[in-house]
């Protein structure tokens, strides 16, 4: 039995993660789940589940949540409030297994003292990895932890990568990774009209069912941008080596050129449970609960280069990376912060990559080379993009 703990369990990756957990209840124990807010799931997972710890990093909700429980099957678990509680339980020693599926800078600390505690780290958190790129790949290794993609693209990479390849080796035979993308809810609208694009469209995914911020992250590629910084990490590649790809379809979740001309590619439906069904499962496999993929109902399968005039968060996010140091750190907070805006319907689609533009523009790109010149870089770049959207506001 492998102890488990899931960060950000009330999400999409963690409701997908424990309706995997369901299905294999002889290989894997709960033993810790957290929410943020959302104390209404986290209850019914607690009561279904029954972990040792339950965190919820909101004060007030974690009061509530400490009321609700009284008196319940679940009276006598363990409930921490705040962030901190996020460290505590990814590190507790009976915990083998993280899923690190809270979203953006939140799961940073949390997701990193997994990696240094040497456990295996199942990853879905890819702002973390971005944000502390060279940090988190090192703390692996000196853990001798062991890190598993759960980003559909970057787990189907890593099926395509030699026999048993580690993540964040050298593999010279590999020249190339072709990354999929859908192309998101906007691939066809008129360039002139993304500026009048709404919420509830930005928001409505045509393949995926994902939370709200991947998903405008989706909308404007920067989805994409993040996960080829993520790949240069887990890979060890050079932006150069990696082609983005629009695949409509979504059945390929990626692929590895090979030095001989041979193309790898792993497919499936697209549903979340088989990169985490993967990973848990690793290096063996079980059943995730999703359907056989119908080949005949795919019928044919398209692919397109990107635009990086439709998508301008692709090309930032390519010439973060390229610059490299903080700049992927200030790329994803301006990012994050963009992103809450126009979900609060402060700005427009189009705005959000003005503003990490303007920005990034404000940096330059000093090494990353500790964990407090990191967090600094987030703080600043947030206060950055936050004082932008005032401007634009003006
Ligand atoms: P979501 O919004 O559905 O869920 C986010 C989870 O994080 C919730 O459990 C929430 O309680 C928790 N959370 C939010 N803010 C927090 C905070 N400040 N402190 C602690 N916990 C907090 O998001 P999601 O779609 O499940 O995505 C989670 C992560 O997985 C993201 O990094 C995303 O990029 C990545 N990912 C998601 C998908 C997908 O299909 N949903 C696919 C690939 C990668
Ligand atoms: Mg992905």
């Amino acid at each position: 039995m492998k102890g488990i703990c899931v960060l950000g369990a009330t999400g999409s990756i963690g409701v997908s993660t424990l309706d995997v957990v369901k299905r294999h209840a002889d290989l894997y124990k709960v033993i810790a789940l957290t929410a943020n807010t959302n104390i209404d799931t986290l209850f019914e997972q607690c009561i279904e589940f029954k972990p040792e710890v339950a965190v919820v990093v909101n004060e007030q909700k974690g009061a509530e949540f400490k009321e609700k429980i009284k008196g319940t099957a679940i009276a006598s678990m363990s409930v921490l409030i705040g962030a901190e509680a996020l460290v505590e339980v990814a590190t507790l020693t009976n915990v083998d297994s993280v899923m690190a599926a809270i979203v953006g800078a939140a799961g940073l600390l949390s997701a990193l003292a997994a990696a240094k505690a040497g456990k295996t780290v199942l990853l879905a958190n890819k702002e973390s990895l971005v944000m502390s790129g060279d940090i988190f790949m090192q703390a692996i290794k000196e853990s001798d932890a062991k890190l598993l993609p759960i980003d559909s693209e970057h787990n189907a990479i890593f099926q395509c990568m030699p026999a048993g390849y580690v993540a964040g080796q050298d593999a010279p035979e590999a020249r190339r990774i072709l990354l999929t993308a859908s192309g998101g809810p906007f691939r066809t609208t008129p360039v002139e009209e993304l500026h009048n694009v709404t919420v509830d469209q930005a928001v409505a995914h045509p393949k995926w069912s994902m939370g709200r911020k991947i998903s405008v992250d989706s909308a404007t590629m920067m989805n994409k941008g993040l996960e080829l910084i993520e790949a240069c990490l887990l890979f060890n590649m050079q932006p150069e080596q990696i082609q983005v790809v629009i695949h409509p379809q979504s059945i390929i979740h990626s692929m590895v050129d090979y030095v001989d001309g041979s193309v790898l590619a792993q497919m499936g439906n697209p549903d979340m449970r088989i990169p985490i069904a993967h990973a848990m499962a690793w290096p063996e496999r079980f059943d995730s609960g999703v359907a056989p993929l119908d080949i005949f109902a795919v019928k044919h399968m398209d692919f397109e280069p990107a635009s990086l005039e439709r998508f301008p968060c692709l090309r930032l996010a390519i010439e973060a990376i390229k610059a490299g140091g903080i700049m992927p750190t200030v790329l994803n907070a301006a990012n994050e912060i963009a992103v809450e805006a126009f979900l609060d319907e402060k700005i427009r689609f189009t705005d959000i990559p003005v503003i990490i533009e303007k920005s990034m523009a404000e940096f330059s790109a000093t090494e990353a080379d500790s964990l407090e010149h990191i967090l600094d870089a987030d703080k600043q770049a947030r206060e950055q993009a936050h004082s932008m959207i005032k401007t634009l506001l003006a």
